[in-house]
């Protein structure tokens, strides 16, 4: 009778979640990572189940993470070669022409010839992205980080831009509410790539006729607010949570017309976040969109004490 329930004692504890185990492990063998091995008793043979199911959970997450990342590689790779493949088939189409002499007056050719930069300009401009993205990615883009007064450096973006906008018919309208002496310390190449990015996009995306962007800073505390808004297509509320992850383009047809790797607004915000600012964004389909970043103000008084306390 002892012999008996022995039995029957060893095989409920042990063998048979053991057993489990062994099931377990040959499923993951397989490949299956969705097998749970779970023990109600508090053993160590319980224990060891629960580690199991420690590690189970813990491999699943590893391989669905690679898995993603390897997904996101492979759209990266098409993206890239449909970007790239548009300009380059146009340079092959224009040099033919030329070479088979169906430009034949100088005009045709100066046409051809300028198609041709223009359309290699944009592979540059793909390709100078792209490996940029990849430096500031593994932190290996060096900062120089100065004190910038926020109104002359506005001002000076504001000039560059004017007449680029007169060109396009559109009206740039800039509102300053900080205080004229206001600092920031910030790398002063490094935000024009941001400020570049998003009016880039502003301009890119604005449908309607008169084109308007306004900017305005803003005074919060130990912080500015720097906002830019335009009168264009908008986004959709589905995509505004993942327009600043890398390679994010919302509604992928209709931006392979308007170009652009979906790479601006991530590199803008590893850039922003670098500086210990924040950037969000906010957007009412159909008539425009508002980008948001903030930057770290230079407080002289506070630098001091900062200063005087490391001194000590
Ligand atoms: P890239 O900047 O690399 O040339 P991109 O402009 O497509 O490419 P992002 O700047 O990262 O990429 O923008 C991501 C997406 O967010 C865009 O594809 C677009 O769909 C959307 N988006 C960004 N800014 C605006 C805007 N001002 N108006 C409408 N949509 C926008
Ligand atoms: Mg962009």
């Amino acid at each position: 009778f002892t012999a008996v329930i022995l039995t029957i004692w060893i095989y409920r504890s042990i063998l048979s979640p053991l057993n489990r185990l062994r099931k377990g492990m040959n499923r993951i063998k397989e490949g299956d990572l969705d097998y749970s091995v779970v023990s109600d008793t508090d053993d160590e043979i319980g224990q060891l189940c629960e580690d199991f199911e420690e590690m189970r959970l813990r491999l699943k997450e590893l391989i669905n993470s690679r898995l993603a990342y390897e997904e996101e590689i492979r759209e990266l790779i098409s993206n890239i070669s449909h970007d790239l493949k548009t300009p380059l088939t146009a340079i092959k189409g224009y040099a033919e022409g030329l070479i088979d002499g169906v430009a034949d007056t100088e005009q045709k050719q100066e046409k051809y010839l300028k198609t041709i930069m223009t359309k290699a300009n944009d592979i540059s401009i793909l390709v100078d992205e792209l490996s940029f993205y990849a430096r500031i990615d593994c932190n290996t883009v060096p900062y120089s980080f100065k004190e910038i007064n926020l109104s002359d450096y506005f001002n000076d973006c504001i000039e560059e831009l004017n007449f680029d906008f007169e060109i396009k018919n559109i009206e740039l309208i800039f509102e300053n509410e900080t205080d004229p002496d206001t600092r920031v310390i910030a790398d002063a190449e490094q935000l024009k790539r941001v400020i570049n990015n998003i009016i880039g996009n502003s301009i890119k995306y604005i449908d309607k006729k008169k084109g308007r962007i306004r900017i305005h800073l803003q005074d919060i505390g130990s912080f500015v607010q720097i906002e830019i808004e335009d009168n264009g297509i908008g986004i959709h509320e589905s995509d505004l949570p993942y327009i600043f992850d890398r390679f994010y383009r919302a509604d992928a047809s209709r931006n392979s017309r308007k170009g652009g790797s979906g790479l601006g607004l991530a590199i803008s915000k590893k850039i922003i976040e670098d500086h210990s600012g924040r950037i969000w964004a906010e957007s009412e389909p159909g008539k425009g969109t508002k980008i948001y970043f903030t930057l770290k103000k230079y407080e002289k008084d506070r630098q001091l004490q900062i200063n005087q306390s490391g001194n000590a």
